[in-house]
């Protein structure tokens, strides 16, 4: 059941709240700040990689860019189910394989709605140049896809992909982007996980975000269901293993509880700090302020604004706070002596996606993470499961001339013969020599052509 698209921010958050029935529990962001956690927009299904768990169809490789105008189309309907500032996952396939004068007007044209942008990618074509302009024109994150399942050439494991990584770092720093990785988590690399959070926590002062998705049997992918090592509770046990103490999961919800853990903290001299101990207070937080619909489109210091106004017409909870905040410092001062004052912002996401022939309905119900289609938002899990349908399907659609025109997924060669009009891999930009280096053996075999 997707969100029913309201005219005023009210009706589209009572929208969520109904969808998310028995979900919209005290401490739940959704229907109270957020209408939706993401939603994702494909603007290709093309990809530089071939990862062996990888969501895609085994037609993607074939499939046509969907016109600029679809694309377009498909963000209006963000906004008109979900509102301003809601999360925008520019993703594909990779998107930099999309037309570069294209992708640069799409998150022009996202950012012009008021949504908040991120580009989702594997980054081997995600150049400096490229985020600069993306920047320039509005991009707020970037999201870096690097692991193993991608069987980069010459890196046997995740410890050595830290050089992938920490060149992404510093193609992204200082452009104002929040600085994000995605990392699957499965059989081989999961013993890893303790160096990876080490990473990530070094890395705080330019990573905000690490999200550890978990292997699921969906799409083209060959290595397909995950064992049984390989489950929420064993992920955020190793990330705390990593960090020596335990976390307070499970204090902040956004969406369903069997699909996505969030876990903000701050990181002071490489030690790692929940920011949110207290659920009872957090839910009465969400509450008292949920008229506060800013978000971080608008801007720190209009955060800081709204918020301070809202402060000061509820005294109480300048108190409260001044609690919180002073327990809180009094358990980071060492960290706080050692780091002369500097604090990170490091959030851990872990992300349960099912497998495809195992959905479950009332997950699907309560998803905070979308993909929008030509039909409207589908939750993402289901969507992967039923990829073919939405990815092959002819559209209409208005040219920038206001002609009407139609657009075939498939060409006749591919339909006929199985033939993929793939581009040559040296057609997508290797910005450096690392990044060429990434590329793999199955980029040059991709992709043998099943059936359609
Ligand atoms: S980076 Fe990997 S998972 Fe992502 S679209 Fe490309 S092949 Fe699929």
């Amino acid at each position: 059941m997707a969100c029913s698209p309201g005219n005023t921010r009210n009706q589209q958050l009572a929208s969520t709240r109904e969808r998310m029935g028995e979900h919209f529990t005290p401490n739940q962001l959704l229907g109270r700040t957020h209408t939706i956690g993401c939603v994702a927009v494909e603007i290709t299904q093309k990809c530089n990689l071939d990862c062996t768990l990888c969501y895609l169809s085994e037609h993607s490789q074939a499939v046509r860019d969907i016109p600029i105008q679809e694309v377009f189309k498909r963000l209006d309907s963000i906004l008109h189910h979900y509102g301003p500032g809601t999360s925008v996952q520019i993703t594909g396939g990779d998107p930099t394989l999309r037309k570069r004068s294209e992708l640069i007007e799409i998150v022009e044209y996202a950012n012009k709605l008021g949504l908040h942008t991120a580009l989702f990618t594997n980054g081997i074509a995600a150049s400096r140049d490229l985020l600069t302009a993306l920047a320039k024109v509005g991009l707020n994150d970037v999201a870096f896809h690097v692991d193993t399942t991608q069987e980069r050439k010459g890196f046997v494991d995740e410890a050595s992909l830290n050089a992938i990584r920490e060149e992404y770092i510093e193609r992204a720093k200082g452009l104002g982007l929040m600085i994000i990785f995605n990392t699957t988590v499965h059989t081989d690399n999961f013993k890893e996980l303790p160096m990876l959070v080490g990473f990530f926590v070094q890395h705080a002062d330019a990573v905000s975000f690490a999200s550890f998705q978990l292997q699921a049997e969906t799409g083209r992918g060959e290595w397909g269901a995950r064992a049984d090592i390989i489950d929420p509770i064993t992920v955020k046990a190793a990330i705390e293993k990593t960090i020596s103490k335990a976390l307070p999961w499970e204090k902040v919800r956004i969406g369903h509880s069997d699909c996505h853990s969030y876990m903000p903290t701050l990181v002071a001299d490489k030690q790692v700090y929940s920011v949110v101990d207290d659920a009872q207070l957090f839910a009465q937080f969400i509450e008292e302020f949920k008229h506060i619909q800013t978000t971080r489109q608008h801007g720190t210091a209009q955060i800081i604004w709204d918020y301070s106004k809202a402060l000061l017409a509820r005294p109480k909870w300048i108190w409260k706070l001044a609690k919180a905040t002073s327990s809180k410092l009094f358990e980071m001062r060492s960290s706080l002596f050692k780091s002369k004052g500097r604090v990170h912002k490091l959030s851990f996401f872990v992300q349960n996606f099912m497998d495809a022939n195992a959905l479950q309905q009332d997950r699907i119900d309560a998803c905070s993470f979308m993909v929008m289609t030509a039909d409207g938002p589908v939750s993402m899990c289901k969507h992967n499961a039923e990829r073919d349908e939405h990815i092959l399907k002819p559209l209409t659609y208005t040219d920038r001339h206001g002609q009407v025109k139609q657009y075939q997924p498939l060409g006749e060669r591919y339909k006929q013969n199985n033939i993929i009009p793939i581009r040559q891999i040296s057609d997508t930009t290797t910005p450096s020599s690392l990044s060429a280096k990434a590329l793999t053996a199955r980029d040059k075999r991709h992709h043998p052509a099943k059936s359609v």
